[in-house]
């Protein structure tokens, strides 16, 4: 079994490229020259400056102590919540304008739900000296000002979206509609592993710098390049993707996949994608997708905002469907006591997000001599006020 995407743009029955006529110029010729720009030595070290110099890469990777003795297993923290900008989406930010500026891209636009992923175009678009649009639902702008308070000072545009519920998926929307209007000069960066063939599979790859360095760091604690058990949370899947990137077709890696549970996988408050969706088409690929009987999209609920996505990327729909990957839905409470353990524990507050995977580690049975590597997506700063709204019994 290969769990890499196909030369038709697919993971098994998931991906794809549906999108409408007037983008097939742009994203026939991104289809066609991002392996060749990717591996293009100049490239790689204009890339690989970047990532050293600037987002402050390779990111450590942490032995917790504390956690490996309470859960019996070697634990080790990939520690993404160091870089930049606070998270791993500047790895994909980074590599996607480098590669828009070869392709002669001169204006960049972006979706955002929590605007984590605005913040990291924002900020590589003040580093290159390009103009900067981000679409984000009208209700996420009144929800995260701080964001859109950092993304303006970095020289962003920000556009509210009133259409629909006012989230992510309206933002996405947008973002398209304008790409629609502007193909010849606009680069679209994409969050996360969704979109028309080929961004999961280019996002996939700027975040493979994850795996690429846990293979590394392995050999230098344990002695062997691989771990047993790779855990990362799950949104539309980028972390996880970069995490397990260089082990997807090596099975002696146990994958462990958190998705957002909300208020329970039984209720009609989740953002549990793989375990409550449906298959169909979002925003250019087919994928699982939350949807009613009738293909409405159903507005998922999760109390982290990055992991609130109606769909998920066909890379991870793919790797369930074929029990490649293990997936566990955490709820917000479980989310909320795995986030206070590891500050209490380890001195690091995980963002929300993040947080959906160390709950994991509560739902597992390791061997002691188990080695783990959890893949700690981003930092806590955000997440301040709902720590501190729901810090009473944590504390
Ligand atoms: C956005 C975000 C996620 C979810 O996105 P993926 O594409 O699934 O990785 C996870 N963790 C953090 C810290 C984020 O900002």
């Amino acid at each position: 079994m290969n769990y890499n995407v196909n030369e038709n743009g697919f993971y098994g029955r998931f991906g794809g490229a549906y999108i409408p006529e007037i983008l097939y110029a742009n994203v026939e010729k991104l289809r066609t020259s991002y392996l060749t720009i990717m591996n293009d030595p100049s490239f790689v070290e204009e890339l690989n400056g970047y990532m050293r110099d600037y987002v402050g890469r390779p990111s450590p990777l942490y032995y917790a102590a504390r956690l490996s003795e309470k859960y019996g297993a070697k634990i080790y923290l990939k520690r993404e919540d160091l870089n930049h900008t606070g998270a791993h989406k500047i790895n994909n930010a980074l590599g996607q304008i480098l590669l828009a500026r070869r392709l002669g891209k001169t204006r960049i636009i972006a979706e955002t739900g929590a605007g984590q992923h605005g913040v990291a175009t924002a900020t590589v678009c003040a580093l290159m000296d390009m103009p900067c649009v981000v679409y984000m639902g009208k209700l996420d702008v009144q929800r995260q000002s701080l964001n859109v308070r950092k993304m303006e000072m970095l020289g962003a545009t920000v556009v509210p979206v009133t259409s629909g519920n006012m989230t992510l998926k309206d933002a996405t929307n947008e973002a398209i509609r304008d790409w629609c209007s502007n193909p010849h000069d606009t680069h679209y960066i994409i969050g996360s592993t969704v979109g028309p063939h080929p961004y999961p599979d280019m996002v996939a790859r700027f975040q493979s710098v994850i795996s690429e360095e846990i293979k590394v760091q392995m050999m230098t604690h344990e002695g062997r390049d691989y771990p047993d058990y790779l855990i990362a949370c799950v949104g539309g899947g980028s972390n996880a993707a970069g995490a397990f990137y260089h082990y997807l077709n090596d099975e002696r890696v146990k994958l462990v996949e958190a998705e957002a549970g909300g208020l329970g996988v039984d209720t009609d408050q989740t953002a549990a994608t793989i375990v409550c969706g449906r298959e169909g088409i979002l925003h250019g690929c087919r994928s699982l997708v939350m949807q009613s009987e009738d293909g409405q999209i159903i507005e998922p609920y999760s109390i982290s905002a990055g992991l609130d996505y109606p769909g998920v990327g066909p890379i991870h729909a793919n790797m369930a469907k074929e029990g490649r990957a293990l997936v566990l839905a955490v709820n917000d409470e479980e989310a909320l006591d795995a986030a206070f353990e590891l500050t209490r524990m380890e001195g690091i507050i995980p963002a929300l997000e993040s947080a959906h995977a160390l709950a994991v580690l509560g739902k597992m049975k390791f061997k002691k001599d188990d080695v783990v590597v959890l893949n700690l997506s981003g930092r806590g700063d955000k997440d301040m006020d709902t720590y501190i709204s729901h810090a009473e019994g944590r504390m």
